[in-house]
C-alpha cells in the first residue's frame, strides 16, 4: 500500500476472478503490479474480497508461459506426468511463427482429412466478451458446425435453459444490488461469503435494515448468521422442498393473480401439479418441518418485493433445470419480477461467464441467445459473416458430449483457449483418457495447465491485467478491462492469437483493434444496443441500455417478457431423484465446490503467494461426529472412494457439513475432487452432477 507517488501508473480494470465484477485500481511499480484496491464500480463501491485485493500476483509467477512450445518428438505418452516447473521432458520453446504453422496446419489437416466436425473448441469465461466472440466465430466459420462450448456448461447451463424456456432471457432480472429495495429474499444453493464475498457484503446489509434473508442450503454456511429462516434440506430433495412451499401459496391463496393474469401462461397446469407436493408429504423427503415450510411460504408471497439469489447448488443437478423452474415459478406466482426490490438472479460464477454466454460461446446460439436452427436468425449472421451456407444448422455438441466424442474417436483436434476441462471435468480420469487420443490438441493459456499437459502446440496468452477488451457480470454491467502491464517474454493477448490462427485456417478476418470487435458484437448483439466503446471508457453500462445517456436498467420485465404474447412460462417440475443413491458401499454423499481463497481449477490463485500461502494444502470437510466414528482427527487424511475412482485428502472437522456428506474443493491437482464427481447430466442444461456422488470415507491406517 502507499500514496500514488510510489507507484510508476494505476489502471483501472476488472478482478480477474467471480461474477461480481468489482472494479479495481491496479498500482505498477517497475513493471509488476504492487498493489489493487477496490475502486467505485457499481457492483462493489470500492469493496473487495481477499481474491481481488491480494490474489494478484499469480500474473508474475515464474510458472507463467512466456514462449510458444511444441510437443517434443520424443517426448512421454500424453499423461498427467508432467512437471510444470520443468517443461523440457515433454515440449520445446518455438517460434510464433513455427508455433502457428503447427497449431493451424494440424488443425487444417484434420479438416481436409475428416471435415470440420473433426475439431471443436472450449473457450473461456476468463477472457474478454471480444476474444469469446472471435473463438466462437472462429470454430462456427472455419469448421462450419457449432461444436464449440465453455465452462458455463458446468455451472449455470440449466438455470440459462430453464429461463430462456420461461422468461425468455437467460441473464438476470435485476441486479444483486436491488436487494437494498427488497424486504424478503431467498438464497438457495448459494454460499455468497465464499464464492460471491463483495455481493454478500449487500445482502449481510440488507438484514442490518430489517430484510428477511431466507437461506436454504444442504452445507450450513456463513449467511445462516443472517438468516430469519435456515432451511438445511437433504441433499438433491430441492424440487420437492420448493414444490411444497408452493403448495402452500396455492392452497392458502396466497398467489397474485392479477400478476398471473397479465403475464404469464399454463397458471392451470402449475396449479394442479403442486396438489400433491404438501409439507407434510414433502417433508419427509426435504427434510424440512412442515411448520418451516408455511412459514417460508406466507413470508415470502407477503413481501413488499422479494428477490431469489441462486447458486450452482441448484444448477449442478441432473434436475437442475428443474429446479430452477421452481424458483421462476415461485417468482411469477407471488409477482416477484420486475419491480425495485424483485427479481430472479442466478449469481453468475466466472467473472465474465455471463459476456462469453452473451457472445456465443455456446453450442445451441449464436450471440445473444439466438437459435442457430432460426433461419432468420442466420440470415442477420450472414449478413455480418458473410453467406455460408455451408455452416450447419444444428445445436453443436457440449463440453461433456464433446469429450465423449473424443474419446469415441469422432473429434481428433481441439483448440482449447484458458480453460481447464482436465480439472475441471467430472470423472476427469475419463477427460484425461479422452484428450490423451487426441491427434491435435492446441491449448492458449497462461499457465501449463493440466489440459496443456496433453497439448500439441502451446500459445502463451495474456492474464486479464494484460489486456483490453470488454467485460460482463452477474449484473448485466459491462465493464472495461485494460492493460496494466504487458505480457510476459514473447506472450501474446488472446484475441489476437486467434485473429492469426483464423487467418492462417484460410478466414478473411482483418481486425486490427479490439475495438472493431465490439462494433462488430454491437451487429449482432441487440443487448449492446446504446452501449458503445466510447461510454465504456468512462462508464460501466447495465444492459439494455435505452439511450445513450440511459445507464441501463437495473429491473427488466416490468411490462412483460420476451416470450410469444410477453408471457413468461409456468412449467411444472416433478420430483427426480439423484442419478446414485448411497448404498453399502457406498453410504455417504459427496458435494464438490469452490473455498474462498482458491479459484476453479486452483491455475491462478495457487499461484497467487498470499492465497496459497492462507490455503496451501488439498482437504475436505466433515463432520466432527463422523471424523470421530472413522477415528481419524482433523488434520489427517482419509481416503474417498467413488465409482468413478479414488483420491486421498486431508480431513477437516466442520459442523456446517451434515454427519452423511463430505464437502470436497475441486482445486487442488493432487486431490483432484473431480477424479470422484458423477458426469450423469440435465437432459436440459447438460450440466453434470457435480452436488451429489455416492461416496465411501475411510480413514488411511498409518504404517
Ligand atoms: Fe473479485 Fe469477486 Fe472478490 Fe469482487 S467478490 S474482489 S469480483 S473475487
Amino acid at each position: 500500500q502507499g500514496d500514488s507517488a510510489d507507484f510508476d501508473s494505476e489502471t483501472e480494470s476488472v478482478c480477474p476472478f467471480c461474477g461480481v465484477g468489482c472494479k479495481v485500481s491496479l498500482k505498477v511499480k517497475d513493471g509488476k503490479v504492487k498493489y489493487v484496491e477496490g475502486i467505485n464500480g457499481p457492483a462493489n463501491e470500492g469493496r473487495l474480497c481477499v481474491k481481488g485485493r491480494f490474489g494478484f500476483d499469480y500474473i508474475h509467477h515464474p510458472h507463467r508461459l512466456t514462449k510458444p512450445l511444441i510437443r517434443r518428438e520424443d517426448a512421454p505418452p500424453k499423461g498427467m506426468n508432467v512437471d510444470p516447473g520443468n517443461l523440457t521432458t515433454h515440449f520445446r520453446e518455438a517460434s510464433w511463427e513455427e508455433a502457428m504453422q503447427a497449431a493451424a496446419g494440424g488443425l487444417a489437416r484434420l479438416r481436409q482429412a475428416h471435415g470440420g466436425q473433426s475439431v471443436a473448441g472450449f473457450g473461456s469465461a476468463k477472457c474478454t466478451n471480444e476474444e469469446a466472440y472471435l473463438f466462437q466465430k472462429l470454430i462456427r466459420q472455419g469448421f462450419k458446425h457449432n461444436n464449440v462450448d465453455h465452462c458455463t456448461r458446468l455451472c449455470h447451463a440449466s438455470s440459462v435453459s430453464a429461463l430462456i424456456e420461461n422468461v425468455g432471457s437467460g441473464a438476470v432480472t435485476a441486479t444483486f444490488n436491488e436487494i437494498e429495495n427488497a424486504d424478503v429474499a431467498i438464497i438457495i444453493g448459494a454460499n455468497p461469503i465464499e464464492n460471491h464475498p463483495v455481493a454478500a457484503t449487500y445482502f449481510k446489509q440488507f438484514t442490518k435494515r430489517g430484510g428477511k434473508l431466507i437461506v436454504m442450503d444442504p452445507r450450513g454456511q456463513g449467511m445462516k448468521r443472517f438468516a430469519y429462516q435456515m432451511l438445511q434440506f437433504r441433499p438433491g430433495a430441492d424440487v420437492s422442498m420448493l414444490n411444497a412451499i408452493m403448495n402452500v401459496i396455492v392452497e392458502e391463496g396466497l398467489y397474485d393473480q392479477q400478476y398471473i393474469d397479465a403475464y404469464t401462461e399454463n397458471w392451470e397446469a402449475e396449479k394442479e401439479h403442486l396438489k400433491a407436493f404438501t409439507p407434510e408429504a414433502m417433508a419427509p423427503i426435504c427434510g424440512i418441518d412442515p411448520e418451516v415450510i408455511r412459514d417460508v411460504a406466507r413470508t415470502f408471497a407477503g413481501a413488499k418485493a422479494a428477490m431469489i439469489f441462486w447458486g450452482m447448488g441448484v444448477s449442478q443437478h441432473i434436475h437442475g433445470t428443474d429446479n430452477s423452474r421452481c424458483l421462476i415459478s415461485l417468482a411469477l406466482m407471488t409477482g416477484q419480477v420486475g419491480r425495485p426490490g424483485s427479481g430472479l438472479h442466478p449469481l453468475r460464477g466466472q467473472n465474465n461467464v455471463q459476456g462469453a454466454s452473451d457472445a456465443g460461446l455456446i453450442p445451441m446460439f449464436v450471440p445473444d441467445y439466438r437459435s442457430v436452427e432460426d433461419p432468420a436468425v442466420r440470415e442477420d449472421i450472414f449478413g455480418v459473416w458473410g453467406r455460408d451456407e455451408d455452416w450447419s444448422a444444428k445445436k453443436g455438441l457440449t463440453v461433456t458430449e464433446i469429450v465423449d466424442q473424443v474419446y469415441a474417436g469422432n473429434i481428433k483436434g481441439m483448440y482449447i483457449q484458458g480453460e481447464n476441462p482436465a480439472m475441471s471435468d467430472p470423472d476427469v480420469d475419463h477427460a484425461r483418457d479422452a484428450f490423451a487420443k487426441l491427434e491435435h490438441l492446441v491449448v492458449q493459456d497462461i499457465f501449463l495447465t493440466e489440459t496443456a499437459y496433453f497439448a500439441d502446440v502451446i500459445l502463451p496468452a495474456s492474464a486479464l491485467y494484460e489486456k483490453d477488451g470488454t467485460v460482463s457480470n452477474t449484473n448485466r454491467q459491462v465493464q472495461r478491462v485494460r492493460p496494466a502491464v504487458p505480457p510476459p517474454g514473447e506472450a501474446r493477448v488472446d484475441w489476437r492469437i486467434t485473429v492469426d490462427l483464423a487467418q492462417r485456417l484460410g478466414l478473411p478476418w482483418d481486425y486490427t483493434d479490439v475495438s472493431e470487435v465490439f462494433a462488430e458484437m454491437k451487429q449482432v448483439m441487440a443487448s449492446l444496443d446504446n452501449i458503445t466503446w466510447e461510454r465504456l471508457e468512462t462508464e460501466t453500462v447495465t444492459y439494455p441500455s435505452l439511450s445513450e445517456t440511459d445507464p441501463g436498467q437495473a429491473v427488466v420485465f416490468g411490462d412483460g417478457f420476451p416470450r410469444p404474447e410477453g408471457r413468461a412460462k409456468f412449467t411444472p417440475a416433478s420430483v427426480i431423484p439423484p442419478d446414485e443413491a448411497p448404498d453399502a458401499a457406498y453410504p455417504m454423499i459427496m458435494t464438490t465446490g469452490r473455498q474462498l481463497e482458491h479459484w476453479h481449477t486452483g491455475s491462478m490463485t495457487r499461484r497467487a503467494s498470499v492465497l496459497d500461502a492462507v490455503e496451501p494444502e488439498a482437504n475436505c470437510s466433515l463432520h466432527p461426529k463422523t471424523l470421530r466414528a472413522l477415528g481419524v482427527s482433523p488434520g489427517e487424511m482419509v481416503r474417498l472412494t467413488t465409482r468413478r475412482g479414488s483420491i486421498e485428502i486431508m480431513a477437516r472437522a466442520d459442523r456446517a457439513v451434515s454427519e452423511d456428506m463430505v464437502f470436497v474443493p475441486f482445486a487442488y491437482v493432487e486431490a483432484a475432487a473431480n477424479v470422484l464427481t458423477n458426469p450423469a447430466i440435465d437432459p436440459y442444461g447438460k450440466i453434470p452432477e457435480f452436488k451429489f456422488s455416492a461416496v465411501r470415507v475411510e480413514a488411511i491406517t498409518q504404517t
